[in-house]
């Protein structure tokens, strides 16, 4: 509750901000090359929009490597940024909390898209976290991060109806390498053995991930990082590790690793060694121009850091 109270109050400023610096840096947008300006928050929708778009938009990404989309509130460039943007996609499902508010504000004059927006909530996970709230997550399961893919897909052709045809072969090649990304995704999880095949992690990014490819997942921290983890989660969480000998758990980019160096700890004191396994890309991906800058080269991280871990190898 205090948290949705905060991010409130920070998108409130954010946007008294926007009201301040007025309508005057209007679209320098569609501008001098004639090319769409879209602007994301969360870094894997930038890359799926770069891979769609290809050279026909300029894209901006508001989130870099280490951010934390739960807990990033918009810095004065942002809002400029936003307020230049002819598009703007977002997350939605509460992800991007601090920017619910001035991203709804934006929507009443410009083209602001949620990518979780068309996916039926018969799909969608429940929050641990919000009452009332889907968990966010959905681009740990490359089905779902399909559908927003063709969410922006068809956002791009409405923007610029005369790159039509490129934006739909760009589409339909990057829908092809999700496929084949899934396939190899499930193949790889499946030489775990059964009653290894369990993720814990820092937080509880990995839920989706977990439902499409038949893991068990469990995070130290709630679906946002915004919560804190308190003693009792490490003891629950080192009695599970303990008893079910599992080999390796796992830290992730964007979230301190001090809280899972604790369970790794209250572990050994219980008589079984866990390694901590390597870090994972959950809500922020690698350093743009290296593979795990993109969606998919993520995801292949994570896999590769994963699989290897838990069959001690
Ligand atoms: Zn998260």
């Amino acid at each position: 509750m205090s948290n949705k109270l905060t991010g409130t109050l920070f998108a409130l400023s954010a946007f008294f901000f926007l009201l301040l610096s007025g309508c005057q840096t209007e679209d320098s947008s569609t501008a001098a090359d004639g090319k769409l300006t879209v602007v994301t928050t969360i870094s894997q929708i930038a890359d799926v929009v770069e891979n769609v778009g290809g050279t026909a938009v300029d894209v901006n990404r508001l989130m870099g490597p280490g951010s934390d989309p739960h807990l990033y509130s918009p810095s004065a460039g942002d809002v400029t940024r936003l307020q230049n943007a002819d598009v703007i996609f977002y997350n939605g499902l509460f992800l991007e909390a601090q920017m619910e508010d001035i991203l709804e504000q934006l929507g009443e004059r410009k083209t602001v898209i949620p990518v979780a927006g068309t996916i039926p909530e018969n799909l969608l996970l429940d929050s641990q976290d919000y009452e009332d709230e889907f968990d966010p997550h959905i681009w740990f399961d490359i089905e779902l991060w399909a559908e927003a893919t063709k969410v922006i897909r068809d956002t791009l052709i409405e923007a610029d109806p005369d790159n039509a045809d490129t934006f739909t072969a760009n589409a339909d090649a990057f829908l092809a390498e999700l496929n084949e990304l899934d396939a190899w995704v499930e193949s790889e999880i499946s030489r775990i053995p059964a009653d290894q095949r369990v993720l814990i992690t820092a937080h509880d990014a990995f839920n989706y991930f977990g439902n499409a490819y038949g893991m068990e997942v469990m995070g130290l921290q709630g679906i946002s990082t915004a919560s804190e983890a308190g003693t009792a989660d490490v003891q629950r969480l080192a009695d599970f590790i303990a008893e079910n000998e599992i080999r390796a758990i796992f830290v992730e980019s964007s979230v301190s690793q001090r809280n899972v160096e604790a369970v790794q700890a209250a572990v050994e004191s219980r008589g079984w060694n866990v390694v901590i396994g390597g870090s994972l890309f959950s809500d922020a991906m690698g350093d743009s121009g290296t593979p795990e800058g993109t969606y998919i080269g993520m995801v292949r991280h994570n896999i590769n850091t994963i699989v290897p871990a838990l069959l001690g190898e």
